[in-house]
């Protein structure tokens, strides 16, 4: 018999490999300071790189719902939602979020990345016959990985369709007609900030008896009327979008994400996703915070998110003037594509020296050839802050086309 291969001897390989390309990722601690700078490595660094596109992560609403909620109800909650982890903030806050993107019920999830992978498990994977593909998940190419792994954990057949290309997602539909299908797409690109067809998305899949899913983690907070996000923005409902994700931890500055739809589809989730069933609620207190940030959110009496569109106005202005390879993005990513994983290196390299915290976006998380800065604007950023953020990709060298991917 030949000896067992060595897995730890596989795994030094591929990190070596990983090494060798010049695509290792290292953690860092970024503390936070007073005015919304950072702590990096010994040096105050202004953030362009964060999705608190509202600037609510430090809002002393949500930090005394959190400590008040923490005092009457303390930290953690013990349990699962089924069992005895679901308190009043959290039934509260579903409510909440339901009646605010226009859909009959939400279901609180720990993060985004488990309410993608257990909604999708649940909806391709429940009731299906063993042995058989369950069903046919029909994604964009640029989708976020934990829809991906959604698809793969329900033992779906996977499909991915060329980005934002709905006549192409319609072929794949079409190939495969025996299988009950869903497509799934991001609502706003997470690395490339542009937004979905989701009018056509919507039309399609209604034509076809297939179920819309839309990841609005980008969108939610920023988009649309009150904030309701991109299918918001874009005039559609529920019965356009039936099943609708959000995150908490980016524009709202909380952590945690939920899934709405109607009753039906929210039951099937309650009942089947296993990452919904099988670990611990989210604490009350998170919650509660989340509540005052919906409250600030919705009725935006701050204008938030208006500071935030003269941000990413001003910053598109600037680049363009200066000649930066800019993407077709409206929203508040605005990635600027270099091509080489070394040139989106090197260049966040000289930004940090210059005083900004700009990461570095390299394959495997984008396609071969595609690394780029991905610079975000938030509505915390002064106008000076984006004047100088400016000046020092002025000062650094760029290339001045865009690279086609
Ligand atoms: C960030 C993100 C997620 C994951 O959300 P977390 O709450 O951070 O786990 C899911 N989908 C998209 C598109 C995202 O950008």
């Amino acid at each position: 018999m030949s000896p067992r291969p060595d897995l730890r001897g596989r795994l030094a390989a591929a990190r070596a490999q990983r090494e060798h390309a010049g695509l290792s990722r290292r953690v860092r601690a970024c503390d936070v300071l007073p005015g919304g700078r950072r702590m990096v490595g010994g040096r105050v660094l202004t953030d362009f790189c964060g999705n608190d596109y509202l600037g609510l992560a430090s809002h002393r609403d949500l930090v005394t719902a959190l400590t008040r909620a923490a005092v009457a109800e303390g930290v953690g909650t013990g349990a699962a939602h089924l069992v005895s982890g679901h308190r009043g903030e959290h039934h509260a806050l579903e409510e909440e979020l339901a009646e605010w993107t226009g859909r009959e019920r939400a279901v609180l999830f720990s993060t985004g990345v488990m309410a993608n992978l257990g909604a999708l498990q649940a909806l391709l994977g429940a009731g299906a016959m063993p042995g058989r593909e369950a069903a046919l998940c029909v994604q964009d190419k640029l989708n976020h990985a934990s829809l991906i792994d959604g698809a793969q954990l329900a033992g779906a057949a996977l499909r991915r369709y060329p980005h934002g290309d709905a006549a192409a997602a319609a072929r794949q539909l079409d190939a495969q007609p025996g299988l009950p299908a869903l497509l799934a797409t991001d609502g706003v690109f997470s690395m490339d900030g542009d937004i979905a067809p989701l009018a056509a998305l919507a039309s399609l899949c209604r034509e076809r008896a297939t179920l819309l899913y839309v990841d609005d983690a980008h969108g939610m907070g920023v988009l649309g009327p009150a904030g309701a996000g991109s299918v918001a923005a874009a005039g559609l409902g529920s019965k356009d979008v039936p099943v609708l994700m959000g995150t908490l931890g980016k524009a709202l500055g909380c952590a945690g994400a939920f899934v709405a739809g109607d009753a039906d589809i929210m039951d099937a989730i309650v009942q089947f996703a296993r990452p919904y069933i099988y670990t611990t609620a989210m604490p009350a207190a998170l919650a509660a915070a989340t509540r005052a940030a919906l409250r600030l959110v919705r009725e935006d009496s701050e204008g938030r998110r208006e500071r935030l569109a003269a941000n990413v106005a001003r910053f598109r202005a600037g680049a363009t003037a200066l000649g930066l390879p800019l993407m077709p993005s409206t929203t508040a990513i605005q990635p600027l594509l270099l091509g080489d994983a070394g040139s989106a290196v090197a260049a966040a390299r000289l930004l940090e020296q210059a005083g900004f915290l700009v990461v570095a976006i390299r394959p495997p998380t984008v396609p071969p050839g595609g690394a780029r800065l991905r610079i975000t604007l938030s509505a915390a950023h002064s106008e000076a802050r984006v004047d100088a953020l400016l000046d020092a990709l002025a000062r650094i060298p760029l290339p001045a086309q865009a690279i086609a991917v």
